[in-house]
C-alpha cells in the first residue's frame, strides 16, 4: 500500500456552521470556515535542531517549492537575508503560509465538511501560516514575538543533543502564553541518536507526560534509520532511502509480523503506552477504551487522534505528543504536518487576546461584548468590569491587528506581517497606529507564499497577512480600522489607547558606535537605521547632537554584528563601526533646583521659541528590573502627567490651568496650533533625548526622575513648535543632569546576567569555582533536576518520573540502559548571578572546562551599581582605547 499525502479533499455536504463564541458576530461562514481551517503555527528549537532543515521539507511537500533547499548550500527560502544565509542560521522570523494537505494552486477551498468532528482534520486542505523563529539567545525578544502570534508550535529537537538549553527556555515562555506543541525528535539518522533518552528528557526538563505517536524504525533493529513505526494507525511507515521523501511504504501489523515481530510488537506496546497516557488525562479515552472491551489496541485511530487532541489543547499542556524522523534524509516531515493540522488548534480555539485599553486590562471579547450588551443606566457588580470598558465607540472598531514584524525586502520595500485578531483589513483601509498615535492608509495587501507573494484584498480575522507601503508601523504596534477616521483624526472613546498585549523589550545591554565616512552619507545612514529600528524594537539608538556620534544599542553582541552587517552590507552604508562594548548606565546621586532654558532661534529657517524649566533627583531603589521597557503615560491628576521612561526614569509633569479632561479651557492658554497631549509628547521626546546620552561618560542615564513645571502662560508663545518645546527641553534636561553630577559624583551601573548553566556532574565543582571566585558571580542554586522552567514560569510544572515513562529501546544505547537514572546523575544545573563583562567570551571557557559538554543561557536580570575599584577599572580599561 502506498500512501499519498497529495489526498483528495473528501466530498462533504455544505452546511452552515454556527457562528463561534466570540471573534466578530460580523463573521461570515466562509470566513468561520477559514478560521477554522488555518493553523497560525511557529517552530521552535535550540540552534542547529533541524529548523530551517525541517521547514523546507514542508515546503517542498505541501507544493510551493520545486526543489529542497539545504542550508549547508545557503539555498533556503526561510533564511532569506544575506547574514543569516552566510551564518546558517535563522534570524528574522519569516511568516510563510502554504497548505496541508497540499491544494492545487488556484484551486478553490474545500467545501465545509459536515461536522469536523467525525474526520481527521487533515482529511481537508488547512491553511498553515508558518512563523520561524530564530534559536540563537541574542534573539529571545525575536522569539517572544513571534510566540505572540503563534495558536500552536512544532518544537524541535536534535535526536542525539536531547533537550538543550535554548528548548527549555523556549519551551516554557510558549507554556505561560499557553501555546498547545508537539514535538518532533530530528536527527535520528545521526550517530548516536537517542530517541528515548531524548523523550526522558521531554518528562523531566520540559514537565510533560511524552505521548510517544511514532516509534524510531532501524533497519533490523539496529542498522539505519528508515522509517517509524505509526502508534495511532499501528503501521510500519518505510521510506524509500535516497529519493525526495514522497515513497512511503505503509505496512500493517501483521505484515510486520513476518518482517520485523520485534518491531510490530514494540508498536504493540507503544500503544498500550500511548493509550494509558491518554487515558489518564482524557475522560472520553476512558470510555472509549471501556467501550472496546478494554483492547488497546481496538480503539480506532480516529479516536486517539482526538483525544491526543483534546490533550494537547488543554489550558496547562500536560501530555506531550511525540513525533520522530530526520529531516535531512527526508523521513518522517509528511505525518508531521498531519499531527499539525490535526493536534494543534485553530485561531478560534485561542484563549482571548489580552489588550489594554485606557490603563486597563482586559481582553479583546471582553471589550467588544461589553459595549455590545452595555445598558447605560443600570449597572450590577457582575458586569462591572464590563461596564468600565463599555464604550459606544466600539461599534466604529472595524478592525484590530498586531504588527508583529517589519521586514525591509530589497525588492517589494518595507513589509509589515500582521495578525489580525478580529474584523478585516481591506485594502485601501485607514489603519490607525496607537502606538505611534498616527493614521496611514494600507496601500496594499500580500499573503507570502514561501518567496512569491500574492496580491489580496482583505485579510480575515486569525489570519496573517503583509501590508506594504506603510511609512510609520513597527514591530509590535497595534494598528485599528475605525470607520468614519480622517487622516488627522483620532479614534474616540479611548480606542486610541487600545493595545493588543505589549511585549516588552529587554534593556539593551551592549552598543557600537557608527560614524559616517562622509557628512554626505549621514542622511542614506539615518534612514537606514530608521528601517532597521522598525524592523527590530530591541534595538536602540542615540545621537550625541554636540558630536554628531551615533550609538546602537542591543541584546547581545552577535545582535549587534547582524544589524552592523545589515547596514554595512545590505544598506550599502559607508560609515566606520566601532568595537561592540557594554552598555553601563550612569546615574546621579544628587538633587538640583530648577533651572530653566530658553530657547530663541530659528529651527530649520522658522523662527522658534520655547522655555522650559526643569529639574532631576535619583531615584533610590537601586536595580534597574528589565521587562519594564516600555514608556507610558500615566495620568496622576488632572494637572499632572507621569511618563515612566526607559531605564527605570520618569518624567514627572506638572500643567496648571491646563485639565487634561477640559479641552474647552485650553484656548485661553495654548496658542491655537498646539493641543496638551501633542505638548506632553514633545517633552517627553526632548527628556528621553537628554537621558539617553548621560554627561558623565555618555551612557544612558538610569534611576532618575526629571520635574517639568510648564506654566502654559508664560511658556509657551505663538512661535513656540513640538520641535522647540523637545530642543528646550532637552537643553533643560540635560543642563540639570551636568549640575547634578557636578555637585555630587555620579556613579556607573553596570548589567548583571542571570546564567543557567548545564554541566556534567564531573565538572561541577571547577565551574562553580571559576564562576564565584575569577567572575565574582553568585551561585544562587545548584540542582540537577530542578530545572529554568521551574524557576521562571507561571504555570503548574509537575515532576515527572523518567522511570514512569515508557520509551522504545535505543539500539545505540551504551550501558545498562538505564536512561533515567543517568539523566539525573548525569546532568547539574547551576544558576548563578554574574557581571556581563566577566560573561564575555564565557562559551569557549566553559566548553574548555567541560570537555565541550557544557551549555548556558542567560538573560539580564538587572543592573547594579558598582563599587568604586570596579568602576575604575571599568574606566579606565575603557580609555586604553
Ligand atoms: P536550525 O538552526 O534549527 O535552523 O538548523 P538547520 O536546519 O540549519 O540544521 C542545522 C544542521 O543540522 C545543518 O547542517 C543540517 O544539515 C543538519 N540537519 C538537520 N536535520 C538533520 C537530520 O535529520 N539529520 C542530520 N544528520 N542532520 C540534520
Ligand atoms: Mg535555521
Amino acid at each position: 500500500m502506498w500512501v499519498g499525502w497529495a489526498r483528495c479533499a473528501r466530498r462533504v455536504v455544505r452546511h452552515d456552521v454556527k457562528a463561534p463564541r466570540r471573534l466578530l458576530s460580523t463573521q461570515t461562514p466562509q470566513a468561520d470556515l477559514l478560521s477554522k481551517t488555518t493553523r497560525n503555527i511557529g517552530i521552535v528549537a535550540h540552534i542547529d535542531a533541524g529548523k530551517t532543515t525541517t521547514t523546507e521539507r514542508m515546503l517542498y511537500y505541501s507544493g510551493y517549492t520545486r526543489r529542497i533547499g539545504d542550508v549547508d548550500e545557503g539555498s533556503t527560502v526561510t533564511d532569506f537575508l544575506p547574514a543569516e544565509r552566510a551564518r546558517g542560521i535563522t534570524i528574522q522570523s519569516a511568516a510563510i503560509t502554504f497548505h496541508w494537505p497540499p491544494q492545487e494552486p488556484g484551486a478553490n477551498p474545500p467545501p465545509a465538511p459536515a461536522s469536523f468532528e467525525s474526520i481527521a482534520p487533515s482529511s481537508i486542505p488547512h491553511n498553515v501560516n508558518l512563523i520561524d523563529t530564530p534559536g540563537h539567545a541574542d534573539f529571545t525578544f525575536e522569539v517572544l514575538r513571534s510566540l505572540r502570534v503563534l495558536d500552536g508550535a512544532v518544537c524541535i529537537l536534535d535526536g542525539v543533543a536531547g533537550v538543550e538549553a535554548q528548548t527549555e527556555k523556549v519551551w516554557t515562555q510558549a507554556g505561560n502564553y499557553q501555546i498547545p506543541r508537539i514535538i518532533f525528535v530530528n536527527k535520528l539518522d545521526r550517530v548516536g541518536a537517542a530517541f528515548s533518552r531524548t523523550v526522558k528528557e521531554i518528562g523531566v526538563r520540559l514537565h510533560g507526560w511524552p505521548a510517544i505517536c511514532q516509534i524510531p524504525w532501524w533497519k533490523g533493529g539496529n542498522g539505519d534509520f528508515v522509517g517509524v513505526g505509526d502508534v495511532v494507525n499501528l503501521r510500519g511507515m518505510l521510506w524509500q532511502s535516497g529519493g525526495d521523501g514522497r515513497d512511503i511504504r505503509a505496512y500493517g501489523l501483521e505484515e510486520l509480523d513476518k518482517t520485523d515481530a520485534k518491531f510490530a510488537e514494540e508498536i504493540r506496546k507503544a500503544r498500550v503506552a500511548l493509550v494509558e497516557t491518554l487515558s489518564e488525562h482524557d475522560d472520553v479515552m476512558v470510555e472509549s477504551f471501556l467501550e472496546h472491551d478494554e483492547d488497546h489496541l481496538a480503539i480506532p485511530a480516529l479516536h486517539i487522534w482526538q483525544s491526543l487532541r483534546r490533550v494537547t489543547l488543554q489550558s496547562s499542556q500536560a501530555v506531550i505528543p511525540v513525533f520522530a524522523g530526520a529531516s535531512f534524509r527526508n523521513v518522517g516531515i509528511q505525518p508531521l504536518l498531519d499531527a499539525t493540522v490535526d493536534l494543534l488548534p485553530s485561531p478560534l480555539e485561542r484563549p482571548d487576546p489580552e489588550i489594554s485599553i485606557s490603563g486597563q486590562s482586559s481582553t479583546l471579547s471582553t471589550l467588544l461584548n461589553a459595549s455590545a450588551n452595555a445598558k447605560p443606566a443600570k449597572s450590577t457588580k457582575k458586569s462591572q468590569q464590563s461596564k468600565d470598558l463599555a464604550t459606544p465607540e466600539v461599534k466604529n472598531l472595524a478592525a484590530c491587528a498586531l504588527a508583529f514584524k517589519v521586514v525591509n525586502d530589497t525588492k517589494r520595500g518595507v513589509l509589515v506581517y500582521v495578525r489580525v485578531y478580529s474584523g478585516s483589513l481591506d485594502k485601501g483601509a485607514m489603519l490607525y497606529n496607537t502606538n505611534l498615535g498616527v493614521a496611514e492608509r494600507a496601500p496594499r495587501l500580500l499573503k507570502m507564499y514561501a518567496n512569491d507573494a500574492v496580491e489580496v484584498d482583505s485579510i480575515g480575522p486569525g489570519q496573517i497577512g503583509v501590508i506594504t507601503g506603510l511609512k510609520h508601523a513597527r514591530t509590535g504596534d497595534t494598528l485599528i480600522v475605525y470607520r468614519g477616521l480622517q487622516m488627522r483624526g483620532t479614534p474616540a472613546g479611548g480606542l486610541n489607547t487600545l493595545q493588543l498585549r505589549p511585549i516588552n523589550v529587554p534593556p539593551p545591554v551592549f552598543f557600537t558606535s557608527i560614524e559616517p565616512h562622509s557628512l554626505s552619507e549621514q542622511k542614506h545612514i539615518h534612514e537606514s537605521l530608521a528601517i532597521l529600528l522598525r524592523e527590530d524594537p530591541s534595538l536602540h539608538l542615540s545621537i550625541d547632537e554636540e558630536s554628531g556620534q551615533t550609538h546602537l544599542a542591543g541584546m547581545g553582541d552577535l545582535h549587534l554584528e547582524i544589524a552592523r552587517d545589515r547596514l554595512l552590507n545590505d544598506f550599502k552604508a559607508k560609515a566606520r563601526i566601532g568595537k561592540i562594548e557594554i552598555g553601563y548606565r550612569e546615574t546621579i546621586t544628587s538633587v538640583t533646583s530648577p533651572y530653566t532654558y530658553e530657547l530663541d532661534k530659528p529651527i530649520a529657517g522658522k523662527q522658534a521659541k520655547a522655555t522650559i524649566t526643569a529639574s532631576v533627583e535619583p531615584i533610590e531603589d537601586s536595580m534597574i528590573i528589565p521587562g519594564t521597557q516600555v514608556e507610558t503615560e500615566i495620568e496622576d491628576g488632572p494637572f499632572e502627567t507621569t511618563f515612566t521612561l526607559l531605564d527605570n526614569n520618569s518624567l514627572s509633569i506638572s500643567h496648571p490651568n491646563l485639565s487634561r479632561h477640559d479641552s474647552a479651557s485650553h484656548k485661553a492658554h495654548i496658542p491655537p496650533h498646539l493641543s496638551l497631549p501633542g505638548i506632553l509628547h514633545s517633552l517627553q521626546a526632548g527628556a528621553s533625548a537628554a537621558l539617553a546620552r548621560g554627561p558623565f561618560n555618555g551612557f544612558p542615564v538610569a534611576n532618575t526622575r526629571v520635574r517639568i513645571d510648564l506654566d502654559a502662560d508664560t511658556q509657551l508663545f505663538p512661535d513656540t513648535t513640538p520641535a522647540a518645546l523637545s530642543m528646550a527641553t532637552r537643553a533643560a534636561v540635560n543642563a540639570s543632569l551636568r549640575s547634578a553630577i557636578a555637585a555630587n559624583a555620579p556613579s556607573l551601573m553596570e548589567p548583571v546576567m542571570n546564567a543557567t548553566i548545564f554541566v556534567h556532574e564531573s565538572s561541577l565543582g571547577p565551574v562553580v569555582q571559576d564562576i564565584s571566585s575569577a567572575r565574582g558571580g553568585q551561585v544562587l542554586s545548584l540542582d540537577g533536576s530542578e530545572s529554568i522552567a521551574a524557576s521562571t514560569s507561571t504555570e503548574y510544572l509537575p515532576r515527572i518520573d523518567p522511570n514512569l515513562i515508557y520509551t522504545p529501546p535505543d539500539p545505540f544505547a551504551n550501558g545498562t540502559g538505564d536512561v533515567g537514572g543517568e539523566l539525573a546523575d548525569s546532568q547539574r544545573q547551576i544558576v548563578a548571578r554574574v557581571p556581563l563583562k566577566e560573561m564575555v567570551g564565557y562559551l569557549s571557557h566553559l566548553r574548555a572546562l567541560t570537555g565541550g559538554r557544557g551549555t548556558f543561557v542567560m538573560s539580564v536580570d538587572g543592573f547594579e551599581k558598582m563599587g568604586t575599584q570596579r568602576q575604575k577599572e571599568v574606566l579606565d580599561s575603557m580609555r586604553e582605547f
